[in-house]
């Protein structure tokens, strides 16, 4: 495969800084290294090693979704790479499933879910807030270069609006919410009988709660709480040891089986 005009592409600096490009015939990009011309990379094949005008190497790749998610505009905390994985995973997400998501936030699961949908699923997601609402649009618009037919968004408030009329027939639901048990009565209406519903929260307190009013319906078959740790590892011939900054923490996976 080869770069072209409109692709995003991903620059790592000898650093290890990423930066993000759409590709544009005849643009320079400049940073602290110089800059660089987008024809040195459009027409190229993926993974290439280039010069700046300074002289200095840099790498240019594909962009990662997780370089993406990381370096987009953010207006509500994004739900890390590490735990969307096991999101994705425990959520057995895959092509042509139909699912709700609330809150959208700033999008960074939803552009996960939608690249793995397929022409054939479907993903509609509630956001509460306009401001929010907007940063989403652009940053699902920007990676896929516009919105995808089956993206579904609503200014909508899951607690108290509950879902459209047109939204019913989920496989799944994902709650990234901060009060997700307001919204259980609402989303039980449109989650299908085998299907999973995932919720992802900071707090002990959150998860109890949900785990409480959960239980509570009666027809939900709890599978787990999960944690993830990711830890990255240096290695060097002589000092090969965990590097000293790690994400700390970020949120607790809750998922459940609809009986
Ligand atoms: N999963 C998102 C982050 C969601 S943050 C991501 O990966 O980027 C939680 C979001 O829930 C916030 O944007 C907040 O505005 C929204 N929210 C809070 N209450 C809501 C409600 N009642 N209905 C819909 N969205 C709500």
């Amino acid at each position: 495969m080869r770069f072209k005009e409109g692709d995003l592409v991903e620059i790592i600096d000898k650093k290890e800084r990423k930066f993000i490009l759409k590709l544009k015939k005849n643009e320079k990009f400049h940073f602290h290294y110089g800059f660089i011309e987008h024809n040195q990379i459009i027409g190229k094949e993926y993974g290439i090693k280039i010069l700046t005008s300074k002289g200095f190497s840099i790498f240019v790749f594909p962009l990662k979704k997780s370089s993406y998610i990381l370096h987009m505009k953010r207006g509500a905390q994004i739900i890390y790479p590490k735990d969307i994985g096991q999101i994705l995973i425990h959520g057995d997400i895959h092509r042509g499933l139909k699912i709700f998501e609330a809150g959208g936030g700033s999008g960074a699961i939803s552009i996960y879910i939608l690249s793995i949908l397929g022409k054939s699923g479907k993903l509609v997601t509630y956001e509460i807030r306009d401001d929010f609402l907007n940063i989403l649009k652009e940053n699902v618009e920007r990676f896929f270069g516009e919105i995808p037919k089956n993206f579904i968004l609503r200014k909508r408030d899951i607690y108290n609006e509950g879902l459209h009329e047109d939204d019913k027939n989920f496989d799944r639901v994902l709650l990234d919410l901060p009060e997700p048990w307001n919204a259980l009565k609402n989303v039980d209406k449109g989650l299908k009988k085998g299907g999973i519903i995932i919720s992802y929260n900071p707090t002990i307190q959150q998860i109890i709660k949900f785990k409480i009013e959960l239980d509570k319906f009666g027809n939900y078959f709890f599978e787990g709480m999960y944690e993830i740790f990711e830890r990255r590892w240096k290695i060097e011939e002589l000092a090969t040891r965990p590097v000293d900054g790690m994400i700390a923490h970020t949120g607790f996976i809750v998922v459940a089986r609809k009986i």
